[in-house]
């Protein structure tokens, strides 16, 4: 274990004594309106299953908040093939890819994310932020528009925000609203849509096919986000083309390789070659940033041949979002209707979706309540987040928490 010294400088500029003094006052602010963020710390590999440390104390929690969809952080076969890869090519490429970052295995990865998702060529980047943040700015300029789904994440939003496009927003997968964007920028050169697949705080689908043919009605580009979608949605888990049979109407897609994919890290684009061809010569996040490095690329290739060879995966995790919701709907709790693998348990009340949280995790149970401003007022919720990796018995024993602490709670009878 590493134990870091305190051989800091006591000393501390004046200029920084008075910038102190103003982030204490605003950490203080958080913490008062309750939104201060701490980490959690795991001391296992992320699983269904993990093993947390508090106050020097240790305990087991089942997981009901990674997105671990596929069950793949722990997955023995990727771990290998990581390994090999770092055996065959290395640690790192110290080097950003069009210098000397690109290995033949990166080339292979970008040909195995093209095959799964029916589409000409990919472009890999650290990160999914990163290929939302490096995707409007070189292909966009202020005569073109960007419409945008006002649920999208964080990474859409910085992305549209580097960009000199004029900007629309639509209420949540709302098409009247989206008609009325796409009517409004009909004088731009340019018009794409950008949405994410799925929302991740209610588990709603963006409807795709209603999307497309308003695309097609008021000629404008398609980008979606399958980072919550991919390996999920979909009869096979291919994501939101596959759900709405939307292929050849999509134009761009991004997505990670930081949840269903793996859960290690890294991102990409992927589409018509022309699209990444251009992202290759102007996205900032792939001219200035490492590439990744070989054992997640080596993993991920493994990774995209395991999902190929069967859909064993998927269909469990289906199985067990179906058990999941059943259960919970038949015990008389409200949930919002989801077609993936997030299951909004309604709670409406923001101190009672955090005293639930509290009481789920004395019962080993691992959710997250989420309340103002991250949902709407009176919207808070438990989300859970179901895994291909629970196992029937760890669904049982999270429902019958939550059956407990909703009767001790008085949210069901
Ligand atoms: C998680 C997420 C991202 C960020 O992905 P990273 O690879 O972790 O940067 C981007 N978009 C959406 C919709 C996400 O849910």
């Amino acid at each position: 274990m590493y134990v870091k010294t305190n051989n800091y400088p006591q000393k501390t500029n004046i200029m920084y004594k008075n910038f102190k003094t103003h982030l204490e006052k605003e950490l203080q602010d958080i913490k008062d309106a309750g939104l201060y963020k701490n980490e959690r710390i795991i001391v296992t590999p992320q699983s269904s299953d993990i093993e947390v440390e508090a106050n020097g104390k240790r305990g087991e929690v089942l997981n009901f908040c990674a997105n671990n969809y596929l069950g793949l952080a722990d997955n023995s076969r990727l771990i290998e093939a990581a390994k090999r890869a770092m055996d065959a090519r290395g640690y790192g490429m110290s080097s950003v890819r069009f210098i000397c970052g690109t290995q033949d295995m990166h080339k292979e990865l970008e040909r195995a994310i093209s095959d799964y998702f029916k589409t000409e060529d990919t472009i890999l980047y650290a990160a999914c932020f990163d290929a939302n943040g490096g995707l409007f700015e070189p292909l966009f300029t202020e005569e073109d528009a960007i419409i945008s789904d006002a649920l999208n994440h964080a990474s859409i939003i910085d992305g549209v925000r580097l960009c000199k496009a004029k900007r629309f927003r639509y209420k949540n997968a709302d098409m009247a609203d989206l008609e009325r964007c796409l009517q409004e920028a009909q004088t731009c050169r340019y018009r794409i849509i950008a949405t994410d697949g799925v929302f991740s705080m209610d588990g709603n689908v963006a409807p795709m096919d209603k999307i497309c043919d308003l695309a097609e009605k008021y000629d404008a580009l398609v980008m979606v986000d399958e980072s919550h979608s991919a390996g999920v949605v979909g009869k096979t888990g291919h994501g939101v083309a596959e759900q709405y049979d939307c292929y050849g109407r999509i134009d761009i897609f991004t997505g990670t390789l930081g949840k269903s994919f793996g859960g290690a890290m890294g991102g990409f684009t992927t589409g018509p070659k022309e699209i990444i061809d251009m992202l290759r010569q102007r996205s900032r996040p792939y001219l200035f940033s490492n590439s990744v490095a070989p054992s997640i690329v080596g993993a991920s290739i493994e990774m995209f041949k395991m999902l190929g060879e069967s859909d064993d995966i998927h269909t469990r995790l289906m199985e067990n979002v179906e058990y999941f919701r059943t259960r919970m709907l038949e015990a008389g709790f409200d949930i919002k209707p989801t077609q993936s693998a997030i299951c909004a348990v309604m709670l409406y009340d923001a101190k009672l979706s955090q005293d639930f949280a509290a009481e789920m995790q004395k019962e080993g149970i691992y959710v997250t309540g989420f309340y103002y401003p991250v949902v709407p007022k009176d919207q808070a919720r438990i989300r859970v987040q179901l895994s291909a990796a629970h196992t029937r018995e760890q669904l049982d024993k999270a429902i019958a928490a939550f059956i407990a602490v909703g009767k001790r709670l008085n949210v069901i009878k």
